[in-house]
Parts: C-alpha cells; structure tokens; sequence
C-alpha cells in the first residue's frame, strides 16, 4: 500500500509563511511522490488554506495535497464560526482531519460529533483522518485497547470507506515521548483487525527523522500524522525520505 505522511500544522504561522512552507515542501517533494511509494499533505490552518491552494498551482498536482484540521459535522446554515466540508473541498482540500485529541480534549469533542464530521467529509469528497489515541493513564492502566475500540466503534461513519485511522497516543503528541515500535506494532495490528485490509492507518506522536525509518517500516504502518516536525520542511521531507 502507498504511505501516507501528513503534517498538521496545527495555529502556527502567517499566511505568507505557510504558503512559502508549501512551495518549499513541494518542491523537495518532486522525487519522492514521482517515485510513486508516498503521498503527501499538510493540513493548515482554515484561514490559509486558499493562499497554500493558490502557491501550489504550478507544482505537479500530486506534489502535496492539502488538508484542513477540523470541519462542521453540519451542511451549512446558522453554525457561527464554523466551516463545512464542502467548503473545504471547494477551497481545494482533499483532505480532513477529525478528532484529533486536542479537540476531543480542548472542544469536548466526543466520538458520536467525529463520526458525523467523518460523513460529511465523505459525502463532500474528502478523505478524513480519523484520529483515536489512548491518554497516559489509560495506558497505564492497560484499557489502550478498550479506549481505541470505542474511538474507532463510534468515530468511524456506520458502513464507511475511503477514510483513514491516525493512531495517536496522547501522551506521545509533542511531548517528545515516542511508542515504542513493540507497542505500535501491537495496537495497529489491533486496528487493523477493526477497520480491514484497505484503511491506511497512521502513526502520529513525536515522530522525527530519527525515529521515522523505525515507525514506517513497523508492520500495519501506512504513514504518518507528523504535528511539530512539519513545521519544517527539511524535517517533514526528511521523514517522507523514510518511505
Ligand atoms: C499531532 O498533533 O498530530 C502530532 C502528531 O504532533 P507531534 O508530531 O508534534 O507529536
């Protein structure tokens, strides 16, 4: 299966900044993607995502898909402040992701609001990223397992295809912590079980270039979710290196 690698770049930069960031990225990114063994993404913030669409319009459309961090779970309407999927694809996404833990953390966001925020990506023509992950002290409580069955039991659009499963252990996301390649292997081999042969399941959690070759090459890892070290594209194009 082709990998994967996405970068969330998360409330960072300006708008001419995250475009110059694009451009460089995709320009690094030529050879890898010709090479056909990775695609590529980076989700920037809403507000930049038309300036990124626009700076990449003389690179090989393949060379870096964009993405959003979150979408509405409504059509359009009275829902102040909030960005439905269609528009989003209208605005060139092609991808989404959803559930991420800093929202199910900060927002509140439970599995049943991922789920529908999954389906209209779907129905809009986006490919989401659902994101499932265990706390710290669920794992060391050994429910990592139950944790994820429930996320994914209950993010995951009744009877869906064409989304993807991030796999993102919260106490791994910028902290520096890493899952040991063991523990990876086990819960995306869990995953896999879940979802079937044909969802790609990505990786995030501090994952760097030197910890990347490790991570893609475990069994059932079909990218990355990369959050700090996208904000650099010699560091994200590093990582698509490992592919
Ligand atoms: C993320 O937020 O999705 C993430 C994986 O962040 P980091 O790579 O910084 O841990």
């Amino acid at each position: 299966m082709k990998k994967l690698i996405v970068g969330n770049w998360k409330m960072n930069m300006d708008t001419q900044g995250a475009k110059a960031l694009a451009q460089t990225v995709a320009a690094g990114a030529t050879g890898f993607v010709s090479a056909g063994r990775v695609d590529l993404a980076v989700c920037p913030v809403m507000i930049h995502i038309e300036g990124v669409v626009a700076g990449l319009k003389d690179f090989p459309v393949q060379a870096l898909a964009v993405g959003a961090q979150d979408c509405s779970d409504q059509e359009d309407g009275a829902y102040t402040g909030q960005v439905s999927a269609a528009m989003l694809k209208d605005a060139g996404c092609s991808f989404v992701i959803v559930g991420h833990s800093e929202r199910r953390q900060y927002n509140k966001e439970s599995s049943a609001l991922v789920a529908a925020k999954a389906a209209k990506a779907l129905e809009a023509g986006l490919t989401p990223i659902i994101c499932v992950g265990e706390t710290l002290e669920q794992r060391d409580s050994g429910k990592e397992q139950d944790v994820v069955a429930y996320q994914l039991a209950h993010s995951i659009p009744a009877g869906a295809s064409g989304y993807v499963v991030a796999y993102e252990p919260v106490w791994a996301i910028g902290t520096g912590k890493v899952a040991s390649p063991e523990d990876v292997a086990k819960m995306h081999a869990f995953i896999r079980t879940q979802v079937g042969g044909d969802v790609l399941i990505l990786y995030g959690g501090s994952m760097k270039p030197d910890n990347a070759k490790e991570l893609l090459a475990t069994p059932n890892v079909d990218g990355g979710l990369i959050g700090g070290a996208s904000l650099k594209a010699e560091e994200f194009l590093a990582i698509a290196s490992c592919v």
